[in-house]
C-alpha cells in the first residue's frame, strides 16, 4: 500500500531510510534538518490530528500513520506528552526508540518519582496528592514552601502552583475544590533552595554505549527556560561524574536509546534530579554550535543505528530562548558569532519562537558578544541575560 504513495511523492523519497517522529514542533524540525544532512528522510506525526507532515513547512503528506510506521526504519519522538494509543501503536511495530516505558517515565511525574526511588537517585522530597486532604500531609511534611505540579501534561512551567504562604495554601485548596484527583493526581514538592539548575544531555546508542555533553547551567523565568550557559562554569569532575552516574542508572533501567536529558538542582556539591526528558532538550540547543556533533544529529544517529558523533566542545555558548516575540531585525546578524534558529511559528505569549546561540572563543569574548546581542532583542528578553551579564 505504502509503495504507491512513495512513488507518487518526491517528499518521501525512499522507504529504506525513513524515520518517523511523533510530534511536529521545533524539536522535530531541528532533527529533520540534521537528518537531511545525513541523507535520511524524516516525516513527523501531528499528535493531535494524526496527520503525517513535513516538520519544517508543516505540509500534510499523502501518507497515513500506519503507512509511515510500516515504511520506517525507526520511530522516535520529540515530546513525551503523547496520546497513549499513538505510543502503543509505535511500540507495537518494534521500531520505537527509546520505548514506551521511557516515554511514560517522562510523561508522568509519579512514574518518574517511582523510577528514581527504585534506583536510589536523589530527587526532591515530595508527597503524591490523590485527594484534597493530602495537601495537609504535604504541608506537614514539606514545610511552608511547596511547588505543586500536575502529574501529567506539564511543561515550560505550565501545570504548577507555588505555595509560599498560608494564604496561598488557602487559595489553592479553594481552587482545587472541584479538581478530579482520580483523573489527574498532583505531586507536591518541597521548594528547593538550590544554588543553580544544571542539566545533563547524554546519548545512548543501540548497544547501550553512552556519550555525554558537559553539564549546562540553566536559568528560568516563570518556570520556563530562558538562558543556558554551556559548558556550565565551575563544574568539578566529581559533579559531572555524579550526573553521569545518575544518567547511566536511568538509561540502563529504561533500556534507553537516543538522547536523554536530566534536569538537576545543585545543592552544595550534590545533585537532586528535578525531572527527566526522554528526548532532545531545550538546554541542549547550544550543542548546535558548541560541539562537534549536535544533540539532534546524535539522536538521529542513535535511533538510525549509526555510530555516535563526538560530543567534544568546540567553544562556550550562551543559548538565549526567544520567547513570545516576533523575529529580530536582520541587523542582529551584523554581530559576529551569533546564530539564530527560528521555528517559524505564530507569536503567542510564552511561546518558544526560536533561540539564539552566541558563540565565543573564550568566556570573556562570549560575554562581550552577549552584551552586543542585548541591544538587538526586545526588553522582555534582554532582562533574562542578567545572570550572565551581572555576574
Ligand atoms: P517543567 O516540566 O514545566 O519544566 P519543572 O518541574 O522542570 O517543570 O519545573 C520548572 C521550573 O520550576 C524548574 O526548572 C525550576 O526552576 C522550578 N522548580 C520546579 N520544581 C521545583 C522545586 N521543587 N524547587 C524549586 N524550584 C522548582
Ligand atoms: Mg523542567
Amino acid at each position: 500500500m505504502a509503495q504507491s504513495y512513495f512513488s507518487d511523492t518526491s517528499i518521501v523519497k525512499s522507504e529504506s531510510d525513513l524515520i518517523v517522529i511523533l510530534g511536529h514542533g521545533q524539536l522535530a524540525r531541528m532533527m529533520y534538518l540534521e537528518a537531511t544532512q545525513l541523507g535520511l528522510n524524516i516525516v513527523a506525526v501531528n499528535a493531535n490530528t494524526k496527520e503525517v507532515v513535513n516538520p519544517v513547512n508543516k505540509s500534510v503528506l499523502p501518507l497515513s500513520v500506519d503507512e509511515a510506521f510500516s515504511a520506517a526504519v525507526a520511530i522516535t519522538s520529540e515530546f513525551e506528552h503523547l496520546p497513549l494509543e499513538l505510543v502503543e501503536k509505535a511500540e507495537a511495530t518494534g521500531k520505537f526508540l527509546p520505548n514506551a516505558k521511557a516515554i511514560a517515565a517522562g510523561a508522568d511525574r509519579i512514574v518518574e518519582k517511582q523510577l528514581l526511588a527504585g534506583l536510589n537517585i536523589n530527587n526532591c522530597q515530595h508527597v503524591i496528592i490523590r485527594q484534597l486532604d493530602d495537601l495537609e500531609i504535604a504541608k506537614a511534611e514539606l514545610g511552608e514552601r511547596i511547588i505543586l505540579k500536575t502529574s501529567r501534561d506539564g511543561y515550560d512551567g505550565y501545570g504548577q502552583w507555588r505555595i509560599f504562604s498560608d494564604q496561598d495554601f488557602v487559595n489553592i485548596k479553594q481552587e482545587l475544590h472541584s479538581h478530579n484527583f482520580d483523573k489527574m493526581p498532583l505531586v507536591a514538592e518541597r521548594c528547593i533552595n538550590f544554588q543553580r539548575e544544571l542539566s545533563l544531555i547524554g546519548i545512548t546508542d543501540k548497544n547501550g554505549n553512552h556519550l555525554f555533553y558537559p553539564l549546562t547551567e540553566n536559568h528560568h523565568a516563570d518556570g520556563q527556560l530562558v538562558l543556558s550557559i554551556a559548558p556550565a562554569p565551575k563544574v568539578t569532575p566529581e559533579l559531572q561524574q555524579k550526573a553521569e552516574i545518575a544518567y547511566k542508572k536511568i538509561s540502563e533501567q529504561l533500556d534507553y536509546c537516543g538522547v536523554l536529558a536530566i534536569e538537576f538542582f545543585q545543592v552544595g556539591e550534590d545533585l537532586l534530579v528535578n525531572e527527566i526528558a526522554p528526548r532532545v532538550h531545550n538546554s541542549g540547543h547550544w550543542t548546535q554550535q558548541g560541539c562537534a556533533t549536535s544533540q539532534f544529529e546524535n539522536h538521529i544517529r542513535a535511533v538510525a543505528g549509526f555510530p555516535l558523533g563526538s560530543t567534544k566542545v568546540l567553544s562556550p555558548v550562551a543559548m538565549i530562548n526567544y520567547v513570545g516575540h516576533a523575529k529580530p531585525k536582520a541587523d542582529l546578524f551584523a554581530v559576529p558569532n551569533v546564530h539564530l534558529h527560528w521555528y517559524d511559528k505564530s507569536v503567542r505569549p510564552k511561546r518558544k519562537m526560536g533561540h539564539i546561540n552566541v558563540v565565543g572563543n573564550t568566556a570573556e569574548q562570549l560575554l562581550q558578544t552577549v552584551r552586543q546581542v542585548k541591544a538587538f532583542i526586545p526588553e522582555g528578553l534582554a532582562k533574562n541575560l542578567a545572570p550572565l551579564l551581572n555576574q
